[in-house]
C-alpha cells in the first residue's frame, strides 16, 4: 500500500537518499532506522507528502503523492494518523478538544457524534472522561503521548505514521505505550510506519525493519534478516552493548 520508487533526495550539495526503493504491505509495521542524519525523518515526511523528493515517487493506496494537488493530499491525509515527537498537542486546548480537532476540521460531523467518538478514543488509550477536561500542561508525559495517539486515531486511519513514539518516556512507560500501540494496531488493523532509535520498541512492534545508511536502504526485512547483513551501523545498533 506504500510504494517508494527510485527516490532521490538532495539538499544543496548533500545527497541524503540515492535511489531508494521500499514497499510497505497492508498490516505491516515497518520501522525506519539509521544513524543520525541518515534521512529517516525526511523519508517519513516524504511519505506524508510534507516534503517533495528530488526525484522518484511515493505512491500510497495507488495515489502518487507528487501528482496530488493540496486538496487531494489533504483528503489522503485524513485517512492517515500521525504522531510526531514534538508539538504533539495544542497547549491552549483541553484533552477533549485536542482529540476532537481533526474531526471538527472535517466539518461534516455533528458535535454529539464527535463527543461520543472522542470519549471512545480516549477510553481506547486508557484515559477517562475526567482526563478529557484537563489541559496538556496538567498531564504527565505518558498521558500526553496517549492523547496524541488518540488524536492520531480520531479519524479511524488505515495508516499510522509514528516519529519516535517512545522518545522521552521512561522505560516502563515506553513499554506500556508500545503495548498499547500493538493492541490498537491489531484492533484497528492498522498499517504502521515508524521512525525509532529504540531497539526494544522496534523488536516489539515491527514486522520489517528498513535500515538507511550511506544514502541507501542497506537492509529491509525481519530482525533476523537485518542482523545478518554485515554493516557497521547494523552491528552497532543491534549488538552494541548487548554482548
Ligand atoms: P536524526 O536521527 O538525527 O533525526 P534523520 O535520519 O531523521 O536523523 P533527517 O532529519 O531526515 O535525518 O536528515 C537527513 C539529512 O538531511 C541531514 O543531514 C539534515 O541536515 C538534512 N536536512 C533535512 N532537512 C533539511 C532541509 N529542509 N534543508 C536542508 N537540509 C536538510
Amino acid at each position: 500500500i506504500i510504494d517508494v520508487a527510485g527516490l532521490w533526495t538532495t539538499f544543496g550539495k548533500t545527497v541524503v537518499h540515492e535511489d531508494l526503493n521500499l514497499q510497505v504491505e497492508q498490516g505491516e509495521v515497518v520501522a525506519l532506522v539509521g544513524g543520525s542524519g541518515s534521512g529517516k525523518t525526511t523519508l517519513l515526511r516524504q511519505m506524508l507528502g510534507l516534503e517533495t523528493p528530488t526525484r522518484g515517487t511515493v505512491t500510497i493506496f495507488g495515489d502518487n503523492l507528487q501528482e496530488a494537488d493540496s486538496a487531494r493530499l489533504q483528503q489522503m491525509r485524513n485517512r492517515w494518523g500521525m504522531l510526531f515527537q514534538h508539538g504533539a498537542l495544542f497547549s491552549a486546548l483541553t484533552t477533549f478538544d485536542n482529540v476532537a480537532q481533526p474531526m471538527r476540521e472535517l466539518r461534516t460531523l455533528p458535535e454529539d457524534l464527535i463527543r461520543d467518538a472522542v470519549l471512545l478514543k480516549l477510553q481506547m488509550v486508557g484515559l477517562t472522561p475526567a482526563d478529557a477536561l484537563k489541559m496538556p500542561s496538567d498531564l504527565s508525559g505518558g498521558m500526553v503521548k496517549r492523547v496524541a495517539l488518540a488524536r492520531a486515531l480520531a479519524l479511524e486511519p488505515e495508516l499510522l505514521f509514528l516519529d519516535e513514539p517512545t522518545a522521552g518516556l521512561d522505560p516502563s512507560l515506553a513499554d506500556s505505550f508500545v503495548a498499547l500501540i500493538a493492541s490498537l494496531r491489531e484492533a484497528m488493523q492498522l498499517t504502521v510506519v515508524m521512525v525509532t532509535h529504540d531497539l526494544d520498541t522496534l523488536l516489539a512492534l515491527s514486522t520489517r525493519i528498513a535500515v538507511l545508511a550511506d544514502k541507501h536502504l542497506i537492509a529491509y526485512g525481519s530482525a533476523q534478516e537485518v542482523i545478518a547483513v554485515p554493516h557497521p551501523f547494523i552491528e552497532q545498533f543491534f549488538l552494541g552493548g548487548r554482548g
